[in-house]
């Protein structure tokens, strides 16, 4: 049995005041939430945030004593050096943060990683100990003109070069987001996720084995909210999902992640 794994991603919104401010709710909540924390000491439900590098700090310290996995939003692939605005893996696992997300699509378009980059953050986050969750999806032309499975073919196999199947099962999460459905309100149905997880899981098959395709974490993401996820988390290649806008509220998030159970 694979463990779910429900995730907010902040984007570039709460700063230190703000992650503190959430984090005194959600705590609050949590500790209300005795099934939530259950599956969680039992490992069948893992809950993470992925917060802006200024705020990792506050937020460790916040999830401390909760089950909550904190985790950065993107990093470089050298440790240190001349590189101007940057965060290394290093930096990020001294804060005491675990995970890392590589290649959300806002990461792709408009700042134009390419994925012998994210390939080379990959390799870097594993290599320093972090969990990478390395994100795939197509954008609304490439579906509606027929590429959308070849296009996470090639970000699947090139984000993953170099990278042996026990690595993929134990020390990363793939998380499907089509691009247009992320911050557009437009959710892909339960059918249309499915398929692409499906199809991901099939990958690793071929790429792999039968034990990493059945032992990866793979996600759904794009407008996920509370009155979408027990559908989309039902589906048997879907383990969990990854939730942008609706992260943001301590409520809402607690809703989805009580969804999800
Ligand atoms: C995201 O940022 O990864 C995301 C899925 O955003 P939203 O849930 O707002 O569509």
């Amino acid at each position: 049995m694979r463990r779910k794994f429900i995730a907010g991603n902040w984007k570039m919104n709460h700063g230190p005041a703000a992650t503190s401010e959430f984090f005194n709710k959600f705590t609050a909540e949590l500790k209300e939430a005795g099934d939530v924390l259950e599956a969680a000491a039992k490992g069948t439900e893992e809950i993470a945030l992925f917060v802006p590098a200024v705020s990792l700090l506050t937020a460790v310290n916040a999830a401390k004593g909760t089950p909550v996995i904190i985790g950065a939003e993107n990093m470089h692939w050298e440790k240190s050096g001349a590189f101007t605005g940057e965060t290394s893996g290093p930096m990020i696992t001294e804060i005491g943060a675990t995970h890392v997300l590589i290649g959300h699509s806002e990461r792709r378009h408009i700042f134009r990683e390419t994925d012998e980059e994210l390939n080379k953050k990959v390799h870097a986050a594993i290599e320093c100990g972090l969990v990478a969750v390395l994100c795939v999806g197509e954008t609304l032309e490439e579906r509606e003109g027929g590429k959308a499975f070849n296009v996470i073919k090639k970000q699947f196999a090139e984000g993953l070069k170099g990278i042996d199947g026990d690595t993929l099962a134990r020390k990363m999460i793939i998380a499907y987001e089509p691009v247009w459905a992320i911050g557009t309100g437009k959710t892909a149905s339960d059918a249309d996720a499915e398929e692409v997880c499906g199809f991901i899981r099939r990958l690793a098959k071929e790429s792999f084995c039968e034990n990493t395709a059945d032992e990866l974490i793979i996600l759904y993401g794009g407008s996920v909210k509370a009155d979408n996820t027990r559908g989309i988390i039902s589906q048997p290649d879907i383990d969990g999902v990854l939730v942008g806008g609706a992260s943001l509220k301590a409520d809402s998030f607690m809703q989805i992640i009580k969804n999800a159970l």
